[in-house]
């Protein structure tokens, strides 16, 4: 597109070059400029530029062989060659940005920033579904007291179906994952909320974040069968650093290890995750796997602690194969 600039740049030094059109003014004689802002016309362009005010290409002084001319008289001034390369390093850093901070978001912010993509997704069998914090909550709690009331799949995939407004196809993907027919396959991008509550250890012996997530799990699938807290707090039975001893973190047992446990144990473990939000939700722990508030877009991760030269009881513990791990933020 010719500019007005051009125009003006162009029409300025024909006036000198040759007389314009009903005009005797002369103008002055711009300065010769190397300057890198500027853009060097091609021959075509500065014939159609000036067309109607220059003569024909063959007495003209655009020519290729009369560049030089042109140049000299101001007409061409030198984008160069040197300048197009000089930027490239600077197209190159915008494009490596433009790429490298959706990433860099993703990261370090949850999805729930962009617009469209829900905070929870399930996939069981390469069949996929999202919901949003509000319809996973929803789902999870129905899929909870479904599974304290044992009731039948196809009753949960309905309730599940109605109380989200999905479709049944839909539904017994959440149904499958919420009642833990379907291992950790239920994952969202939230957790470890911010909001203020004590730190001080309540009678349990938890904090008052962890108290909330202990009363909701039970108030949702019925009494547990629960651990690492005491009243005063625990000091002893832990990992180094364990969230347990600063009263933020709950054990729910599943024993002995086995299929039915297994599925109860997830239907907990993922019930955590759908509620991570409203619960603050920091960590959840089962079955060789981990799910992290922190790195909540890997999903649910692999967790395999060294359990060399251990008893295949201790080794369970220590995989989370007999319990569901939960702590909250601090
Ligand atoms: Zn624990």
């Amino acid at each position: 597109m010719t500019t007005h600039a051009d125009t003006a740049n162009v029409t300025r030094g024909v006036c000198e070059a040759v007389p314009c059109p009903g005009s005797d003014i002369r103008m002055p004689k711009p300065p010769v400029t190397h300057s890198s802002q500027h853009r060097q016309l091609s021959p075509a362009r500065e014939l159609q530029t000036s067309r109607g005010t220059l003569p024909s290409p063959s007495e003209n002084s655009f020519a290729p062989s009369g560049l030089d001319e042109a140049r000299r008289l101001g007409l061409v001034e030198d984008l160069g060659e040197t300048s197009a390369t000089g930027r490239l390093p600077w197209v190159i850093a915008a494009g490596v940005a433009v790429i490298l901070l959706p990433a860099l978001l993703v990261l370090i912010c949850p999805l729930r920033w962009f617009p469209g993509v829900g905070d929870c997704a399930v996939s069981v069998n390469d069949r996929a579904v999202e919901l949003d914090t509000a319809e996973a909550e929803t789902a999870a709690s129905v899929a909870a007291r479904s599974v304290r009331l044992k009731r039948r799949l196809p009753t949960v995939v309905t309730a599940i179906a109605r109380a989200v407004d999905i479709s049944e196809t839909d539904a017994r993907v959440v149904a499958t994952a919420l009642t833990g027919r379907a291992s950790h396959a239920f994952t969202c991008v939230h957790g470890g909320g911010d909001d203020e509550m004590s730190e001080k250890l309540g009678p349990a012996g938890l904090t008052a974040r962890a108290d909330r997530a202990r009363r909701d799990l039970e108030r949702a699938f019925g009494p547990q069968k629960l651990g690492g807290f005491a009243p005063g707090g625990v000091t002893s039975g832990h990992m180094p650093g364990s969230a347990h001893y600063e009263g933020r973190a709950v054990d729910a047992f599943f024993r002995p290890v086995n299929e039915r446990n297994r599925t109860k144990g997830w239907a907990v473990a993922q019930y955590l995750v759908a509620h991570a939000d409203r619960l603050a939700v920091e960590t959840v722990i089962y079955d060789g796997r981990i799910w992290t508030a922190r790195r909540a877009g890997a999903g649910w991760r692999s967790y395999r602690p060294d359990t060399s030269r251990r008893s295949a009881e201790a080794a369970a513990i220590l995989e989370h194969l007999d319990h569901v791990h939960v702590d909250v933020a601090d």
